[in-house]
Parts: C-alpha cells; structure tokens; sequence
C-alpha cells in the first residue's frame, strides 16, 4: 500500500508511537521494560558526613520504603538492596532500576560500579545482558546516595541559595527485564523522526526519514517482537545510504564537565567525579570505541587518593587511549584574575602530573567554561608544550557574536595558538541531530575548516555520557544529509585542523566574554585570599631560594609547598575566584586560604631565620636593629614600622636592595619631610616633595599635584576619590553579572559621619581620616596616607558592607586625554579603549585588571594601584575601581560583613614605563618584610638585581620543587628540575630538546636520574619585559652559580639554552612582553 500523504499526522503518528507519556499502552515505549520485580529486603542508615564504603557498611540498617523521602540536604544515606532474580528471566537482560531525585552510586563487591542520576538519564545497573544459569541470582547491592541534585539544592531555581531542607524521595527501586530489541528501534525511531522534523519540507532526506519511520510502525506489531527486525531493518537501509565527499566531519568526544566547587561543596565533587567517571569506565567496557576527554589533574588526583580501585581501571583505559586526560591544568581555572606566576603553576602542577600518573603531557589546553581569557595565556600554554586550545564559553557573548570557531589566537607577546570552540556552542551534547546539524550550520569557519568537535555528555554537575547518546551517533556515523559523525579524540581533531589550517584567520589580544563583569568583584574575601596568598606563596619561594643558596643546613620545604599551591589553585577554580559559588564554598575557600597564611608565616620565619641567622641570634655583642627583607628585584626606599619598645611602632625610612636585605639602625633622614596642614575650610593638604594633595571634608581629593612639573591631576571642580553606588540587579545570573544599564543608576556617596581630620602629622608619614554613611546601612572609613618619598597616595579602607543588590566603586576624574587606558594582566598590560564607539567598546564597560590601571597622554599619566581588587573601568576621563557588590544568588550572604583594602592614586611625568608605575604596584602589593635584629652591622646583600628597568624578576623558586615526598625515586627524576630524559639506544640518558618557546616534545616515562650533586642545587629565576620592549639585560646574581640556561614554564632545558657566565652577569634578550625561565644550577 502506498505511504500517507499527510505530512503531519504522520509525523505525530511516529511520535506517539515512541512516546513515553502517551498511549504507552500500546506503544512501542511502553514495551521498553518488561517483568518487573521489587528487591528482597531494602534497609539503610543516614549520616550528615561523607563517608568510605567500608565505614558505612559496617552500621546499622533500618528498614526503607520506596516512596520514602530522605534529607536534608548534603546528608548522605547508604542503602543495602538484597536482590534476588527470578529464575523465570533466563536468557534475559536484567537491570536493576533505582529513581530518586539525589545522586547515587551504586557499589558491588566493594567497589563503584554505577552513577545513578535521574537528571544524567541514568537509572539503570545494567546486571546481566544475558541471564545465565550459573550466574548469582541472589545478590546484595550497597546505594550511596547524595542528598542533593546534580546542580545541587537551589531553592525555586537552579543558583538559587540551597535550600537547606531539602529532601529527596526514592520514586523507584526494582529489578527489570530489559528489551534491548524495543530499545534499538525506539533510538531508530527517534533518529529517523529528528531528521523528518529538522531537515526541513525542502529537503527530500526528511521525506525520506518521516515514510520510512512510518512504515516502521506499520512493520511493528508491538505484541510480537518477531516483527521488530523487519522495522530495524527499515531503518539500516536508510541510515546506511551514503554523504559525499565533502560532508562535514563533527569529532566526536564523550565529556564530563564537573565544576570542582559550585553549587555543591568541594567533597560532594569528589562523589561526582567517581560517579561520573565509573560510569565512563563501564560504558567503555561495552563500547570499545567510546572516547572521553577529562580535564582537571586535580580531580585525578581526588580519585587517586578516595577511589584507589576505580583510579586502576581509569588508568587501562588512559593506556588504551580511550580516557584522555586533556588541559594540563591543576583545575580549569578562571581565566582573568590568576597571576601570571599562578597560570604557571596550573600547568606545572597539572603537567606533571599528567606525566606522572599517565607518562604523557597533555598537548592542548581545555577551559571550556571560563568566563573570558587572558591575552598572556597563548604564550604560557606554549611554554608549557601546548599549542592547541579547546573552549567555547565566548558563545555567552551578550552583545557581539564571536567571528570565529577555528582559528589562530595570538597573545601580546605575538604567541599563537591554534584556537577551537565547538560550533554546536556546548559541552554538554547528547548526540542528537539538532545538536550535529547546529554544529554544521553556526560554524563560522566554513570553507576554511571542515571539521569540528562535538563534546557529548552531561556536564558541570558531572553525569556524563549515557549509551543512548552513543547509540544515536553510531546511526549518524555516514548518513546522506547529515554531517559525518566519528568517535575522535582532542589529538584527531587538532592533527586534522592543523593540516585545514593554512586559511585560518589570527585573533589578536584578549577573548574578553561579554557577560559575567560582576565576576571581578563578588565575594571580595575571595579575591583578598587569592592576591594575598599568591604574594604569600611568592615570598617564600624567594626566601626559602635565598636560604637555601646561602645555609647547607636549610631545606628547601618543597612538599609543603606544593601542597599550598595545590590550596590555592585550587581556589581559583572557575567557580570559586570568580566567586560563583554558595557559602558553602566560600567557607572552604576562606579556610584554604587561612591555611596557606598559617603555614605560609611559619614556613617564611624558617626561612628568613636560616637565611639571616648570624643577624637574628642575641650573643654578647647583640645591638637592637631591624632586618628588612625585599622580596622584589629592584631597590626600594620605603617608610616601614617598625617595633619600638614596649610594644610601641616607629617609622623608618630605608633602602633595601633588590631580593635582599638591609640591616637598619640608623634611618635614612627623608629628602623632604611629610607636610600636613588643616585649611581654614577644614580641607586638608599633604605634600612630601613628589606630591602635594588636597582633601575636602567628605574625603575628596580636590587636588593631586605633581610638585616637579607643577602638573594639576584633577580637572577643574571635580573630586576624585568619589565613592558612587549602582543599582545592581542583573537579568538572571546574580553573582556573575552586572549589567550596562548598571550605570544609569548612579548616586554619588554625600552622607558624612566623620569629617576629614589628620591623624598623622606628618614628618615620615601623614595621614588623615574620614567616615562616610554609603547606602542605607554600610559605612565607610578610610585613612588617607602619604609617606615620605613616595610617589603614590594610598587609601586604607575600611567597609562595614550591608547592601543588597548594589554596587561600590570608587572614581578619579583626572586631567588625561586618551582614548585607551591601559591595565596590568599576566605578565604584562594592554589597552582597552576609554570610548563607547562600537558595540565592542561598550561591551567592556565592566573589565578587569591585575594590581593597576592608568590613564595616559603624552608626558603625563594617572594611574590607580589597589591590593586586592580586580574590577575597573575607565571610561572617558574617569577612572573607576569597583571595590564591592551584593547579590543573593547563589550565596545569599555574599560579600555581607567587614572589608579591609587599600588602593593607591599615582601621578606621573613621562609614560607609565618611565614612571615606574609597574614597580610601584608592586611595592604596593608585596611589603617590605620587617624583623627584629640584634646585631649592629652588616652590609646589604642583594640575591638578584637586573640591570632594566624593563624587566621584572617575577619568581625565585627550586627547580623541580614541588614533587612529592615519598614517592619513587624513578618518579622523581621526570619531573625533578623538569629535566625530561629519554633513553637512546645507547642506554644513556640524554636531555629531551624542548625548545624555550615550549614546543611539545615527547617525553618519556622512562628516565634515569640527574646525578645526585644536581639534585638540590637547582633555582628557577622567572622573569618577564613588562614595558612592551625589546631590551637586552643582565641578570645579577651573587649566588654562586657553575651553569645557566634558558627552560620553558615545565623546566625543561631548552635546546641550546646554555647561557655564559659573564662578568655582568648573565645576558637575556626580551621582546614585548616575553617570559624567560633561567634555570640556575649551583656550584658545590
Ligand atoms: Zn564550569
């Protein structure tokens, strides 16, 4: 009989019969599962804490009901499921249904053995795919379930804050006999009424899809399975009919996006890695070919330590090819506020880890949910032997549409990488045709490229992949009308793409994300941790070099300091820095933070005391003096306190040399003292020579002049120094946004509490202070200071925050014409314009900056310093800090409490460079360290010092440092100074040739040992051109040093890196912005 005519009524005739809401009467779904069958005995025991198996399975049981609810919230119940098979269902494919609205795990014999998540599609343990006589019938499951979701326990929406009550009800728990004939023709039949519906009425493939489905359903009799091969068959000829040559090809990739913190706790995360990846594990067990990219060493490293079995099998398959371990980051970290140091170390520790764990690095870079990336990443990636980089959170763009999904992105060193976002705009597809045909059409790269990624499973939860979204793809694998579907690797689709990539278009600079501003600046404690940790980390790495070098007897505290690295990487998870998160994180993230400080201090005092012992230990000659160290690479000249007797503070003035330290008896006179004076009006003026300020009663700077040029900063009636608050409710996502329309709410901060008055009167140091009523509730005080000598006038501020949905920031109108402001980013700045010309200029009304900004004209500039802040704009003439927001989702408490933060406004003569505005922000962020001494004398002695004013030492540390304690030695050697040694035929070790620029070498697993005299002797000095030159410079070193020579950002030696000892030191050629690792090897 002829087909029907009626498009529709055949389309929705398809459609009920695969239909799990209608007529499952007599459809097709409703025959999906057959005989059903409750388990034996069902029994559990409940705990608020996350516990091992073999605790849990130890406790008492009590009985449960399926019905039943659970909770609250975070709570964990483990339930054993006697089961016993009917006989009757030999032959039989039998899974072991569990529906609930928390997370599950199954575990079998002690082991994990299956994810169980409603919202991942996956309800289902898979027992047997064939009952076997000689198999067990009876058998004794345990459930480990989570009491919360996949996305946590959002109250009405998904960030909104956890509902603290939460309860999660277990629906379903039974054996099933599953058919797999109705499941197969079920994935046809959906596949097939896909292609009717979205191929469009002028494309006769649809026509095509929508009769054979139809004569699907008149073949079936769903009574009768007999029949269901001649509908199966239907279906194969169809999807067996052949593209053309030129079809585009999606790479496939099974993926799991698990966000290591975010609306869930840190430890919940580990839960969600083992469920997801077990259930990877099993599915590749079943699907030899699937393949699944991994990111993140530091979930690995979750798995490793709480999942030893699952880690094993992880491991079979990672040797297989099939489990990929991708990215060579710690975590996927947000990609805007780390500091160029800790980039870095997100790829040290993440590297070398893959290379431990797995004998590989990882050749591309995976950060697909980071909310914008950094211009200087291109060249970290390089150095860190990765030249391929996977994302695609730039299709959040609000407001301009990104021109590319293929290309070469290059960085403000001129570094490129080979850049791709999947065109489908997700990580998280479920292979269906909607899915691959979007992928094909919304590539903006057609004709040059024509291959594409496609990563298929459910993520930032975890989940992952599930068997149906396999068995939709393997239909679409070579269709005519569809794009070519194939299970592919990262490494596939970038070997392909580099051969594609001759007509690649460049993007230059930042992969800003135009959405997501309000990142910079929610939950401040937050990003104080991170800046003050990163300086805290900085500082003992040099001082513990400097000890080292200098003390046999010192050691080098390398595992405590990768562990605190570790903390802090951690931290700067793409959920977490950008402060994303519910409180429930935060609490965790504050504590790391406290840890680092803890350990931090002490580790510091170890080190200061071994590098300066002679000086620090009373003898018979002891004299009271101050030590003061310097941990940056240039001279400083600085007012510090120092401790008087009886517990009282004195200011000195001092100069310490680059990355050393100076004993202090004798302050240093200032060229210029400290003027402080009260005008009539009650305004107040300061001045130290370089500057001359003036202060109204609100706090205002009305006045900031640079004495030598006699140069006024502040136009005419305006006042920097301006507090404004916004209105700041954005259209959905709370904590990550702020909108443009923001800034039409402004309400200038005119409530005093406490007129200006000085509180310093000067001399070494002046300051005054002020308290201002901001908003309804919160007030503000700060203390103006200007110390002697310095270029900068710094504001300490003080803010007691009670807001909702509003927004702090702080303005400096300044007497500067540009029309681009430039902002301090990893290793270097750049420029972003101060107009609102085109939609792309607009949408950066909100940016973000590292420790200082500035606003340029020829010969004279304003910039703004800050210790802990990230958010800024500059618009026009004006200058703005964003120093606090409140929004309630997903942390209703967000940013709620006390604040404490300084910022700094400084004038200058000449450029930025020639200012010294870099340094300054340095000097700022990372403070003189002051120790009490007890000796009368000793020259200053300086480590390092470098003969540009161009280039920033950034870091001191031990070569290798970081690798843990305790592990086999033939472990330690791979990474150990990230010598990378692979054996010759000779059976001799030789240097791998990784070239400086980090390009990818293979390295090997196997390895001997640098000689033990090379052990410990090892520093890695990091230095970077920070003015945006080409310079030659010297490196200085009193160290006493036998070898140097160029690595890249894992250590490795560089191929004819070898540098000369000369007497100036050592000679290093910089372009714009280049990093240079120096590799220093000590003589004994
Ligand atoms: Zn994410």
């Amino acid at each position: 009989m002829a087909a029907i005519k009626h498009r529709r009524t055949a389309l929705e005739r398809v459609e009920k019969f695969i239909s799990d809401v209608y007529f499952t009467d007599c459809n097709l779904r409703g025959r999906l599962f057959g005989d059903r069958c409750p388990p034996a005995s069902l029994s559990y025991f409940q705990t608020p804490r996350r516990i091992p198996y073999e605790e849990a399975v130890v406790q008492e049981f009590g009985p449960a009901q399926v019905g039943q609810s659970f909770g609250p919230t975070w709570e964990t119940c483990w339930f054993k499921v006697e089961l016993s098979i009917p006989p009757a269902w030999a032959g039989r494919e039998v899974h072991f249904v569990w529906e609930s609205d928390g997370e599950g795990m199954v575990w079998r014999d002690a082991q994990p053995v299956q994810g169980l998540t409603k919202e991942g599609e996956k309800t289902s343990y898979i027992l047997t795919r064939s009952l076997k006589e000689s198999e067990p019938h009876s058998l004794t499951l345990y459930v480990e379930l989570a009491c919360n979701g996949l996305f946590g326990a959002g109250k009405g929406s998904m960030i909104a804050p956890p509902d603290p009550d939460r309860r999660v009800t277990l629906s379903k728990a039974e054996l099933v006999v599953f058919n797999r004939d109705v499941y197969e023709l079920l994935v046809d039949l959906e596949i097939l009424l896909d292609m009717a519906q979205l191929l469009g009425e002028e494309n006769q493939r649809s026509f095509q899809a929508l009769y054979t489905a139809n004569q699907m359903v008149n073949v079936c009799d769903v009574t009768d399975p007999s029949t269901f091969p001649a509908a199966h068959e239907l279906a194969a000829a169809i999807f067996s009919q052949r593209n053309g040559e030129s079809q585009h090809t999606i790479h496939a990739m099974g993926h799991c996006h698990i966000d290591s913190a975010w609306l869930w706790p840190y430890e919940e995360t580990i839960r969600k890695c083992a469920r997801s990846w077990v259930t990877v594990v099993h599915l590749m067990e079943h699907n030899p070919e699937l393949t699944f990219a991994c990111s993140q060493a530091q979930q690995f490293e979750w798995v490793r330590s709480c999942y030893p079995g699952l880690y094993a099998r992880i491991q079979d398959f990672v040797a297989k090819g099939q489990f990929i371990p991708v990215g060579g980051t710690w975590v996927e970290m947000d990609g805007n506020l780390p500091s160029g140091e800790s980039m870095v170390r997100q790829f040290l520790q993440g590297q070398r880890f893959f290379q431990e764990q797995f004998g590989r690095l990882c050749s591309e870079f995976w950060l697909p949910d980071t909310f914008g990336y950094s211009a200087q990443l291109p060249q970290l990636m390089r150095g860190c032997g990765i030249q391929r980089f996977l994302t695609q959170k730039l299709s959040w763009n609000l407001v301009n549409s990104f021109p590319h999904h293929t290309f070469f992105w290059e960085g403000i060193d001129g570094s490129q990488v080979l850049t791709h976002f999947p065109p489908g705009d997700s990580y998280g597809m479920h292979g269906r045709v909607e899915e691959i045909l979007k992928t094909v059409k919304n590539n903006k790269d057609k004709g040059r490229v024509n291959h594409s990624a496609f990563l298929f499973g459910f993520g930032d939860g975890g989940g992952g992949p599930t068997q149906k979204m396999l068995d939709r793809m393997k239909r679409m694998s070579n269709t005519d009308g569809l794009p070519r579907v194939q299970i592919s690797t990262p490494d596939q689709l970038f070997s392909v793409l580099e051969k594609e990539s001759s007509q690649l278009c460049t993007w230059v600079g930042e992969l800003f994300l135009e959405l997501h501003n309000g990142t910079y600046t929610t939950q401040a404690q937050i990003k104080k941790g991170n800046r003050e940790c990163e300086r805290i980390l900085h500082d003992v790495e040099v001082l513990s070099s400097l000890a080292v070098a200098q003390d046999r007897g010192f050691r080098y505290p390398a595992s405590q300091l990768q562990q605190l690295w570790r903390l802090l990487l951690l931290n700067q998870f793409h959920d977490v820095l950008p402060g994303s998160c519910i409180q429930l994180v935060v609490e965790d993230a504050l504590q790391y933070y406290t840890e680092i400080r803890r350990a931090g201090a002490q580790l510091q005092e170890e080190a200061v005391q071994s590098l300066c012992r002679d000086l620090l230990q009373p003898n018979a000659w002891s004299t009271p003096s101050t030590l003061v160290l310097n941990t940056l690479s240039w001279e400083r000249t600085e007012v510090i306190s120092r401790p008087g007797p009886e517990g009282t503070e004195t200011l000195a003035l001092v100069t310490v040399p680059s990355m050393g330290y100076a004993l202090v008896q004798e302050p240093l006179v200032p060229p210029q003292p400290v003027a402080v004076r009260k005008q009539e009006d009650g305004s107040i003026t300061m001045e130290n020579g370089v500057i001359a300020v003036c202060l109204d009663t609100m706090g205002h700077l009305t006045s900031l002049q640079l004495l030598d040029s006699g140069r006024e900063s502040i136009p005419d009636g305006c006042y920097a120094n301006q507090f404004a608050l916004f209105d700041d409710v954005p259209l959905y996502w709370d904590a990550w946004d702020v909108m443009d329309y923001h800034l039409e709410t402004r309400k200038p901060v005119t409530t005093l509490l406490k007129p200006l008055e000085i509180t310093l009167a000067g001399g070494l140091r002046g300051s005054v202070r002020f308290s201002l009523q901001v908003g309804k509730s919160s007030t503000l005080t700060q203390e103006i200071i200007l110390d002697a000598a310095c270029p900068y006038l710094r504001f300490l501020t003080q803010v007691e925050w009670k807001e909702a949905h509003k927004f702090l920031k702080v303005e400096f109108p300044v007497q500067v014409r540009s029309t681009n402001a430039t902002y301090e980013i990893q290793f270097g700045h750049l420029q972003r314009p101060t107009h609102w010309n085109t939609s792309w200029d607009w949408a950066r009304f909100e940016v973000w900056v590292h420790k200082w900004l500035d606003l340029s004209e020829h010969g004279f500039g304003v910039a703004l310093l800050n210790d802990c802040k990230y958010g800024a704009s500059a618009h026009r003439n004006v200058l703005s800090l964003s120093l606090l927001r409140a929004p309630k989702s997903p942390d209703s408490t967000a940013d709620i409490g006390h604040h404490q933060f300084t910022y700094a406004v400084m004038p200058h003569q000449g450029s930025f460079q020639e200012a010294g505005v870099i340094q300054q922000a340095y000097n700022l962020n990372f403070p003189l360290h002051v120790v009490p001494a007890s000796c009368a004398q000793c020259p200053a002695w300086s480590a390092f010092s470098v003969s540009s004013p161009a280039i920033v030492l950034e870091s001191v540390k031990q070569a290798g440092a970081g690798v843990e304690e305790g592990r086999a030695e033939g472990l330690r050697c791979c990474c150990w100074a990230g010598l990378a040694f692979t054996h010759t035929q000779g059976g001799q070790a030789q240097l791998s040739t990784a070239a400086c620029a980090g390009e990818a070498v293979p390295v090997s697993p196997v390895c001997t040992p640098p000689k033990a005299e090379d052990r410990a002797e090892g520093l890695v000095v990091r230095l970077y051109e920070a003015h945006g030159s080409t310079v030659t410079a010297w490196l200085q070193t009193s160290l006493p040093i036998k070898e140097a020579m160029l690595c890249d950002l894992l250590e490795r030696p560089a191929t004819e890196g070898h540098l000369p000892l000369e007497p100036q030191g050592l000679r290093l050629s910089f372009t714009p912005f280049r990093v240079l690792s120096v590799l220093l090897l000590r003589s004994c």
